[in-house]
């Protein structure tokens, strides 16, 4: 078992062995078939559940193990063993977006019908809040919730949503004003069901996942499945954010730390000139620079994640680390690629897959830029 690296400890390496051991035998034998097919089975969510991964942070009551926030921050990290971002997406949809707001804002009934099952892995989710014609400025969202006698009428278009053909509820983000904006969006728990269509999109990564467009047409939502207070659903959103933001972070720093032992491996083996490639010192230096950004990355996550679980509010720190993860995880596997040569440009290498499924980072979850408007913010520019 290796060290713990503060905040983890024992308990977590523990974990994270089980963990890796479970996704090296159940997952990760299988990336290259799911990325053909462009789809990851619907069973691994009762296999991840039988394990408790589904629900390491929530409350035994629901079924959950109990733990907290650095329990997850375990899985998050070891998903890249995975070897398919896209698998790692949905898993992680599920997990640290679309369930979370039912556990924080949701009444004990919702979290009967959705978390209790969603934790055993009989039913999967999505979050809906990203449309055609708004996605960093999430206020902009047009898709309309109208009163109607017991409920609301929902119609709309919400894109680029993970899990968006398999998940049975989506956790949708409706205009409930006339004018919308911060002070007129609420969200809704839509089953899939008679005025819901879903239209899978194509990418250049995360090929297992269902990335995909939804419409609902007269969507007939019943008042008990308004989540959290009418009109209040911006602070929602706002909610999840630095723990989505810190899920991606730690999945980069996870993804770094594997691809660059993988590439180390392959520059000790591989010969060229009669020397192993890390015999060359451009080879050697590029690897200790990528070494040094897998340290970096991994300071500055831990760091947030610290402050995150001492129940501060890192914003700063939290956005600091999606930031300086994300470009530098493409960057390092984009490295990695390189030092494999032509072998890394081929289908069968898993680097390829990884340079494809890094791309995404800088762009979900607050873009680079994004992230950097709101550094401007807090730090006063
Ligand atoms: C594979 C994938 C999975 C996704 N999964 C989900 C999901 O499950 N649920 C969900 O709701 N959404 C999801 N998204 C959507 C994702 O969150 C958005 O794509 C992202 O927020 C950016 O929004 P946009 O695509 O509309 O780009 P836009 O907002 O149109 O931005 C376009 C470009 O302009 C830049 N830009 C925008 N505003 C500014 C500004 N003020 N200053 C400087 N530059 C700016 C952006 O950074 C970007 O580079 C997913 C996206 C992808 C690609």
């Amino acid at each position: 078992m290796s060290t713990p690296d503060p905040p983890f400890t024992a308990e977590h390496e523990e974990l994270r062995e089980s963990v890796a051991g479970f996704i090296d035998r159940e997952l990760a034998p299988h990336s290259q078939q799911w990325e053909e097919d462009q789809w990851f089975p619907n069973d691994v969510f009762p296999k991840m559940a039988a394990q408790g991964l589904l629900g390491l942070k929530y409350p035994e009551e629901y079924g959950g193990q109990g733990g907290d926030y650095l329990h997850e921050a375990v899985l998050c990290e070891e998903m890249a063993r995975a070897g398919s971002g896209g698998t790692a997406a949905g898993i992680g949809a599920h997990i640290n977006i679309a369930t979370p707001p039912i556990w924080k804002f949701g009444t004990d009934e919702q979290k009967q019908r959705y978390l209790v099952p969603s934790i055993a892995g009989e039913i999967v989710g999505a979050l809906g809040i990203t449309e055609p014609g708004a996605g960093s400025d999430v206020a902009a969202i047009s898709t309309r919730a109208e009163r109607v006698d017991g409920g609301f009428l929902v119609n709309g278009e919400k894109t680029y949503i993970t899990n968006g053909v398999r998940a049975d509820f989506i956790v949708t983000a409706c205009k409930t004003t006339a004018d919308g904006g911060h002070h007129g969006i609420s969200f809704l728990i839509v089953d899939r069901g008679e005025g819901v269509t879903s239209a899978k999109l194509q990418k250049l990564g995360w090929h297992a996942s269902d990335t995909a467009t939804i419409a609902y047409e007269d969507v007939f939502v019943p008042e008990e499945n308004l989540l959290g207070p009418l009109h209040e659903g911006f602070k929602l959103i706002m909610a999840n954010f630095q723990w989505e933001r810190l899920a991606m972070a730690l999945g980069a720093v996870g993804g770094m730390k594997l691809a660059w032992e993988r590439t180390a491996e392959f520059a000790r083996t591989r010969e060229a000139f009669g020397r192993p490639l890390a015999g060359h010192q451009t080879i050697r230096h590029k690897l200790a620079d990528m070494a040094t950004s897998v340290h970096v990355c991994r300071c500055v996550t831990y760091d947030a994640l610290r402050r995150f679980l001492a129940g501060e509010d890192p914003l700063k720190e939290v956005t600091m680390a999606k930031l300086a993860t994300q470009r530098a995880s493409f960057d390092l596997m984009d490295d990695c690629l390189q030092i494999h040569g032509g072998a890394g440009y081929m289908r069968e290498y898993w680097v390829e897959r990884a340079a494809r499924d890094a791309r995404l980072g800088p762009i979900g979850g607050g873009s680079d830029e994004i992230m950097r408007e709101i550094l401007g913010r807090v730090l006063g520019l």
